[in-house]
């Protein structure tokens, strides 16, 4: 292949794109048509058996052999994410305008940390972040940036507050020093059911995990207030962050964001809400679950799980835009016009990246072809087949359903047998987890719940139906049973 084909800008380039964007459209739209069930069933042995070609061949094959071998290979062995059975994790069907985002984002290749690689881009991300700022209600000050996930707006917003609070506490510029001699003593206070980045965020900050206090939940999965009042006032340590969560992995529940707040200005904490998941409740009408996120100092919100962008695509959002100062970079080469005139924008000083992809694209585009209203159908159709699912749950003998949905997820368990032990109700789980993964039919998550192994439908896909989930408890309870027939659970 001559580099003109190789690359956009002639019309070689433009035929060459033609040609291998429709042949790799082709190859997903038939191995999804190919693909009745969201996995294929094979093992990661039977998965490995199957590359034995060698990557850096010494002669390539050809684009087009290269997409036709990738369909036969990868695609058919990928999880069928937009299948209405696939429904273990966070893990989203993509929207179909963020499909098309993705493909011009990819093509244009703007990169975020400088006005010259991305002008228009630059200025639509600053717009994206505005408009979520209003959306959770934020001040006028409120600012933000585009980033990974959770996991990053969740260490970056942990960051600034540490940051924040060495320099008010301590007098100690960390950027410049490091952490002063008290670090040892910094705790970072969130409920037991928060998500583990709270931990590792800790870890990455150089606070280690002992830094993190959690306060135990209620009988629905939020933040005890009582408890937190108890952690409190008798914690040993310095607290400098409060987290609260909206959404839950494993429930979906969402903490007392207002009460929270309130314990948060009370103590002069970091107030910041991982609403990763629960964030999407914004353009819901159940909004009001997320009362009081306008009180926080950072909010994390993905867009790559119920709002439906093709990974990866989050945004860390600060109540006052000031906070970005504890990070800021002065990286001569990026950026010189932003040094002279403040009339242009300088976004490399606001992300823990450099390169950075023009994710605001797939929200933006979504939002502006749906509409807050199409985009609260869909999400609301899903919460309302939660509810239902539980129901459903709830009904058969012999499943027992592990509480009501608060957003997507239904927790449950096989328990054929009322006074059945925990133990065997464990390995029987535990088993039927791993039959169906080989089975193919059904992709359910896996979670403990007091101890005890439990499945889960994270039911985010607005295509799955009441039938899909009653269809997924049959596959569930043939595999148990055969699990159960076959003694694979024998003590
Ligand atoms: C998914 C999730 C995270 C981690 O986010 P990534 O996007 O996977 O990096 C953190 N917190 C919560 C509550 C989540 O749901």
């Amino acid at each position: 292949m001559s580099s003109a084909e190789l690359f956009l800008g002639g019309e070689a380039g433009e035929s060459a794109y033609r040609a291998a964007m429709g042949r790799a459209t082709d190859a997903v739209l038939s191995s999804f048509a190919d693909d009745e069930d969201p996995y294929s069933g094979f093992s990661p042995e039977e998965l490995a058996d199957q590359f034995d070609e060698p990557v850096i061949p010494e002669t390539g094959t050809g684009l087009a052999s290269a997409i036709d071998e990738v369909a036969e290979t990868v695609l058919a062995h990928s999880v069928g994410t937009s299948n209405p059975h696939c429904v273990a994790h966070l893990q989203c069907p993509p929207i179909i305008p963020g499909l098309a985002a993705e493909s011009m984002l990819a093509a244009t290749n703007q990169s975020l940390d400088s006005f010259d690689q991305a002008p228009a881009a630059t200025v639509i991300e600053e717009r994206v972040v505005t408009a979520l700022c209003s959306l959770f209600d934020l001040p006028a000050m409120a600012d933000g940036v585009f980033t990974s996930g959770g996991t990053q707006s969740n260490v970056q917003a942990l960051l600034l507050a540490r940051d924040r609070f060495c320099s008010r506490a301590f007098g100690r510029d960390v950027q410049q020093r490091g952490l002063p001699p008290e670090a040892e003593e910094l705790r970072i206070v969130c409920s037991a059911e928060a998500h583990f980045t709270g931990k590792q965020a800790a870890h990455h900050l150089g606070l280690g995990e002992d830094a993190v206090v959690t306060v135990p939940t209620d009988e629905r999965h939020r933040m005890d207030l009582d408890a937190l009042d108890a952690t409190l006032a008798d914690v040993d340590g310095t607290p400098f962050a409060l987290v609260a969560t909206a959404g839950t992995t494993d429930f979906g529940s969402v903490d007392p964001l207002d009460d929270i707040a309130d314990r948060a200005r009370e103590a002069a904490l970091w107030f910041h809400v991982d609403a990763a998941y629960g964030g999407a409740l914004a353009v819901t009408d159940r909004r009001d679950l997320l009362d009081g996120i306008d009180r926080a100092d950072s909010v994390a919100v993905d867009f790559h799980k119920l709002f439906y962008q093709p990974i990866s695509c989050g945004a860390l959002l600060l109540r006052d835009r000031a906070s970005f100062e504890w990070m800021a970079r002065n990286a001569a080469y990026l950026n010189p016009e932003a040094h002279d005139d403040a009339g242009v924008p300088n976004l490399v000083g606001k992300s823990m990246q450099t390169t950075r992809r023009f994710d605001a694209l797939k929200p933006y585009l979504t939002f502006r072809a749906l509409g807050r209203e199409g985009l609260s159908t869909l999400i609301e159709s899903t919460l309302e087949l939660a509810e239902d699912a539980a129901s459903l749950v709830a009904n058969a003998e012999d499943f027992e359903l592990l509480g009501d949905p608060t957003l997507n997820a239904v927790v449950f368990r096989y328990r054929p047998e009322e006074g059945m032990a925990d133990e065997t109700v464990s390995r029987i789980n535990a088993a039927t987890r791993e039959a169906l993964l080989a089975d193919g039919r059904a992709i359910v998550a896996r979670t403990t719940v007091d101890g005890v192994t439990s499945l889960k439908f994270t039911l985010l896909n607005p295509t799955t139906t009441l039938d899909d989930v009653g269809a997924m408890l049959d596959i569930i309870r043939e595999c148990a049973e055969s699990v159960v027939a076959g003694r694979e659970v024998a003590e």
